[in-house]
């Protein structure tokens, strides 16, 4: 099962007594991933019990710490890389952008350490902040430059 890099805090009840098998399913993951936050990540249990027993409010405070520790927000230019689980910098002749009818943007790329390829949809107005080689979408920076559709600066 792939690693989550963010656990949402919604579905966790307000005040409730989870144990491993429920955490387990309340998040589609294994019970033995559970059972590894526990013994390894310190995600308290309730004391008192053979079995595993986790109050609501320490799933909420672990998950809350966990979320934080994956959380590696990707600066202007970046895109997040799959291969190497950290937002990169595209390799700047490998860049194509993309006006989709909706508004956004779609911006493949490669990413400039591993050569994965690399995928992000963006807003037009966060578009400067995604690519700041191409501050201006609408300016002839981006204008595709025929049948393959790379932007045209993108080829030097
Ligand atoms: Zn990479």
């Amino acid at each position: 099962m792939a690693r989550r890099d963010r656990y949402s805090l919604a579905p966790i009840r307000g005040n409730y007594t989870y144990s491993v098998e429920e955490v387990a399913e309340l998040y589609g993951i294994a019970s033995e991933t559970v059972f590894r936050w526990i013994r390894d990540e310190g995600l308290k249990r309730l004391p008192g019990s053979k079995k595993f027993y986790i109050h609501s409010s320490d799933m909420r405070r672990f998950l809350e710490r966990k979320n934080k520790r994956n959380k590696k927000p990707c600066s202007d230019g970046e895109i997040y890389c799959c291969k190497c689980r950290v937002p990169r910098r595209p390799s700047m002749n490998a860049v194509q952008a993309e006006n989709l009818p909706n508004g956004t943007i779609r911006v493949k790329a490669k990413c400039g350490v591993c050569g994965t390829g690399q995928f992000k949809v963006v807003s037009g107005k966060n578009w400067s902040e995604s690519h700041p080689l191409y501050p201006d979408r609408n300016g002839p920076t981006i204008e595709h430059s025929g049948a393959n559709g790379w932007p045209r600066n993108c080829q030097t």
